[in-house]
């Protein structure tokens, strides 16, 4: 069977992939939640073995990327940074997708029960926005597969919250790849079922193992909603752990995404080697961005040169984390992300305002294609999911 450019498949190992002509094959991996991307040469020769129609795949970076929970064991992975497979300079300069987005992140519901002190949803939260019911949902989401995502991200507020999770996630299964963002407060077992069923991984927002810095950036809201669906501890923190391990006992896909800011930033080699001891191989760091309009948050902000420092350590210690992804985040350019409102607006963070701008204001529900990477940046976008670019910050 061949492939038609630009679309979305899947295939018999489980693996979605996507031919991009400007990058060559996009590959989410739904056994540890990563993005890569396989050089044009080697496309043909990849998508054959991911049907199980050659059984050997002659390149072992792809062997041990791709690979791992369908062909080997998943601490045989090994994951190079940037997800580019095979470059050896193949590439003159690392490409980016041109028209269709790699991720697009669907913001399901406002509602949550955090209130973190860095939080930049606050705009698209707490009934700022009217909460779609059964029928938007189906709609905005047809309208997000118009655009042919490798991967559709749930986040919001909290994704679990939503009523509507079920019908989210069938709409969107084998259609791409599915991640949900979570704090683990509203991870029961019924929906631990759910997400194991329709293959969704699990990405944890986890901050500093250490409770108190954790649960005080991370702050549950006084007002709980469903407080029956949720987990009972108090403690951001133990939530998150408890459900995590859960999630891991069942045999879901789970990462860790941490926000680094002042307060935690010097926590961050120990807080791998947790990670890494409760069998984490996936990490997403971001470096909080410059607030552009909340003190508090202000106060986060990691100073350049403890960026450096810190982060001059932790690629000297990651060594001890063998297999283990890591990517760093800085988030001081704000316009790498396709992002859609729970009521069904296409959106972009501004990279000089406050906020959220709109891709489109002529169609803000189905922006023209042509529109999308007029606003967000198409490099900005493809090193957000294939690189590591905080992880340029070496110390000197
Ligand atoms: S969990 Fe996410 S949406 Fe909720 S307050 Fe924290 S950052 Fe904002």
């Amino acid at each position: 069977m061949k492939y038609l450019p630009n679309v979305v498949y899947t295939t018999k190992s489980g693996l979605f992939v996507r031919q991009d002509k400007n990058v060559g094959l996009l590959v989410y991996s739904q056994y540890t939640g990563l993005i890569f991307v396989v050089h044009p040469e080697d496309t043909d020769n990849t998508i054959s073995w991911m049907n199980f129609e050659n059984r050997l795949i002659s390149r072992s970076t792809i062997h041990n990327a791709l690979g791992v929970g369908w062909d080997k064991k998943v601490k045989e992975g090994a994951f190079p940074m940037p997800h580019y497979l095979e470059g050896q300079g193949k590439w003159d300069s690392r490409p980016w997708p041109k028209r269709f987005p790699i991720v697009i992140n669907w913001l399901l519901t406002g509602n949550c029960p955090l209130a973190c002190r860095y939080c930049d949803a606050e705009d698209l939260m707490r009934q700022k926005r009217p909460e779609p019911n059964v029928e938007d949902i189906k709609l905005i989401a047809s309208r997000i597969l118009l655009y042919n995502p490798l991967v559709v991200v749930l986040s919001g507020g909290e994704p679990l919250i939503s009523p509507h999770l079920e019908e989210c996630i069938k709409w969107l299964y084998k259609r791409a790849g599915i991640i949900i963002d979570t704090s683990g407060l509203y991870l029961n077992e019924e929906k631990r079922e759910l997400l194991k069923k329709y293959q969704v991984a699990v990405r944890f927002s986890i901050d500093s193992p250490i409770p108190k810095c954790n649960d005080s950036l991370r702050c549950l809201s006084k007002k709980r909603i469903n407080p029956g669906e949720a987990n009972n501890s108090n403690s951001s923190l133990k939530n998150a752990i408890q459900s995590l391990c859960s999630s891991f006992d069942e045999n879901l896909t789970v990462s860790v995404q941490t926000v680094a800011t002042r307060k935690t930033i010097n926590d961050l080699p120990f807080f791998g080697d947790r990670l890494f001891s409760l069998g984490i191989r996936s990490w997403r760091i971001h470096l909080v961005s410059l607030p552009k309009d909340n003190i508090n948050y202000e106060r986060l902000f990691v100073p350049m040169k403890s960026r450096k420092n810190i982060l001059s350590k932790l690629n000297r210690t990651k060594k001890r984390w063998k297999g283990m992804d890591l990517q760093i985040l800085d988030d001081m350019n704000r316009n790498y992300a396709v992002l859609v409102s729970p009521d069904g607006e296409f959106l972009a963070e501004s990279n000089v305002g406050k906020g959220k701008i709109l891709l489109d204001s002529d169609n803000p529900f189905q922006p023209d294609i042509h529109k999308i990477f007029q606003s967000v940046s198409p490099k900005n976008h493809a090193m957000r999911y294939l690189d590591s670019p905080g992880s340029r910050w070496r110390g000197g």
